[in-house]
């Protein structure tokens, strides 16, 4: 995955196609998201419109949120890209182990 440094005027997302054959060949193409916060939509239960950072994925309830973001936390281009990823159901618990009453 590449991520650029900064946000562009004219900015675009490809998205990365990967496909391995029964050969263990890699076919690989790019193609364009049109539509960034419309792929990212169903990424929560709640379907209120949302604006995606397209670098921390974090999302905002409008567009000058988002911007603002943009503005604010310029660090955030400058981090490698990174997505929460939460425990499987069943492993979504920390339990002690390890003490004494
Ligand atoms: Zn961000």
């Amino acid at each position: 995955m590449y991520t650029t440094k900064k946000l562009k005027d004219n900015h675009i997302n490809l998205f990365l196609i990967t496909e391995t054959n029964e050969h263990n060949v890699v076919n690989s193409h790019y193609t364009y998201i049109k539509k960034f916060n419309g792929l990212m939509y169903d990424i929560t239960n709640d379907h209120n419109k949302k604006y995606f950072c397209v670098k921390c994925l974090l999302f905002f309830r409008s567009e000058e949120a988002l911007k603002n973001h943009y503005d604010n936390y310029p660090e955030c281009f400058n981090n490698t890209p990174c997505k929460c990823v939460l425990p499987d159901k069943g492993k979504n618990f920390i339990e002690f182990k390890n003490y004494k009453n």
